[in-house]
């Protein structure tokens, strides 16, 4: 009996070959080794507990907060009246916008083809008649 150890991505491990998982004070606790788990952001080893809401580090007993996956995600922009906008989508001014530092005027029913989606409180980035400029998204709908 004894040891065995597998070899992953050139790492090496040792388990004990009579228990791939064990219960410790009703705590379910998996050996598995997804490389994808991420390395103690203290001490940068890569053996970390993987809990629901957290990771904790079984080197040092560094804990921290898991990452929220959908922060990767595309941010979810809505027009005026719901609907969810996308990058290369053509909307339409529902209402009369200033141009700021302009007298110029974009008016109600103007169609902005094209529009991109940016961060930031105006949500849209677009061109009219050659401009570049900003919109809010609650100021157009999708056309
Ligand atoms: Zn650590």
């Amino acid at each position: 009996m004894g040891h065995f150890s597998i070899t992953q991505a050139g790492r090496s491990f040792l388990l004990v070959p009579e228990s791939g998982s064990r219960k410790e004070d009703g705590l379910h606790i998996d050996f598995d080794f997804d490389m994808s788990q991420p390395a103690c952001p203290v001490c940068s080893l890569n053996d970390v507990l993987d809990f629901p809401d957290h990771y904790e580090c079984a080197t040092c007993g560094h804990e921290w907060e898991r990452e929220d996956n959908a922060s990767d995600a595309t941010r979810i922009v809505k027009d005026a009246n719901g609907n969810v906008l996308a990058d290369g989508d053509c909307v339409t001014l529902i209402k009369d916008l200033k141009l700021r530092g302009s007298s110029e005027v974009i008016k109600q029913g103007t169609k902005v083809r094209s529009i991109r989606l940016v961060d930031g409180d105006h949500e849209i980035d677009c061109k009219v008649d050659g401009v570049s400029m900003a919109l809010k998204a609650c100021f157009v709908k999708k056309a």
